[in-house]
């Protein structure tokens, strides 16, 4: 590998940007360009992350770890020198596209009532919520035209999976909600197929840096699950998108031991009720301690606070779930 391709690459993903774009936050400046923060490789409980952000690097005071982005990228992501590399080119070149298509979509969400009728539909009501997981809408047919207008390359649009070869919008009638270099898209129309994702893969547990640190976590299948819990006042909640866990998904939750509730949901074929405990099974043997929650049979967490379910009940359900 060429010294001046890594070099390059490293001026255009600056480490602190990377760090921020994963939630880590500095604690306090040291001094001009230098910041401390709790550390994001190892449970950290006083802040031993030092940032140079003027010369790209991180020394880590409680773990001895430390380098520059991409030994970062490779530490945090549990990959090799190459893999590490690969993900910081993708997230550099699909990072600004996604943000801005989130962005047009997020402004779009209150121009068009039948987006906001489907949400309060789902039980999504607060705005706080709305802003807190950036949720937009997708009305189809006018992307392109807002990413073109931003100098994006049409091929760029279609390479990242927004717009069909055809140089139509992918999304149309879409409830859409930004992940981790993807953007999810829930259809409003019973005619379409209601999940959607970009063709990059779902990435990890949802707002993982947010919950890593509970010592209980409550992991739901879906988005709209995460969402009515979270505004129930459940912040201790993440989501796998699909009741099967990736397997960076599954490293995350086993990176230290703590507890799990499976909240998937109750069908009546009993699929969301096996996976939870093929889940719980894998969970438990690799050091975890789960839990099962028993929703009412044919109910999500999603339709159980639409249908009336309160937090009060839900934490009865939580508290009666079984190892
Ligand atoms: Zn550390």
């Amino acid at each position: 590998m060429n010294r001046q391709v890594l070099d390059e690459l490293k001026r255009q993903i600056p480490l602190l940007d990377y760090l921020q774009a994963h939630d880590w936050r500095s604690a306090r400046p040291l001094s001009r360009d230098r910041w401390l923060g709790l550390c994001p490789l190892h449970q950290d409980h006083k802040p031993s992350f030092l940032v140079d952000a003027n010369k790209g690097l991180f020394y880590c005071y409680g773990c001895g770890r430390g380098g520059d982005v991409i030994r970062f990228a490779e530490l945090y992501h549990q990959v090799r020198f190459p893999q590490a590399l690969a993900l910081l080119r993708r997230w550099r070149g699909l990072g600004a596209l996604l943000c801005d298509a989130a962005s047009f979509y997020h402004l779009q969400l209150h121009r068009h009532g039948e987006a906001v009728a489907y949400l309060h539909q789902r039980g999504v009501q607060s705005a706080e919520l709305v802003e807190h997981m950036r949720i937009g809408y997708a009305p189809g047919g006018c992307l392109r035209g807002w990413l073109t207008d931003l100098s994006y390359a049409p091929a760029a649009l279609h390479q990242a999976g927004l717009v069909t070869r055809a140089g139509y919008d992918t999304y149309i009638r879409r409830i859409v909600f930004p992940l981790e270099g993807n953007l999810y898209g829930r259809s409003i129309s019973d005619t379409a197929p209601p999940h959607r994702f970009l063709p990059t893969g779902k990435g990890g547990l949802y707002y993982w840096e947010q919950v890593r640190r509970c010592p209980e976590i409550i992991l739901v299948e879906g988005l709209f699950d995460y969402a009515v819990l979270w505004q129930a006042g459940f912040r201790n909640v993440t989501c796998s998108l699909g009741s099967h866990l990736n397997a960076l998904q599954f490293r995350q939750l086993c990176d230290h031991r703590r507890t799990v509730y499976i909240a998937f949901d109750a069908d009546p074929n009993n699929g969301g009720q096996r996976a939870a405990q093929i889940l719980a099974q894998r969970l438990g043997a690799h050091g975890s301690k789960p839990v099962t929650v028993s929703l009412p049979v044919g109910h999500d967490p999603n339709s159980f606070f639409v249908q009336g379910g309160d937090a009060r009940q839900f934490q009865a359900l939580l508290e009666a779930a079984l190892p």
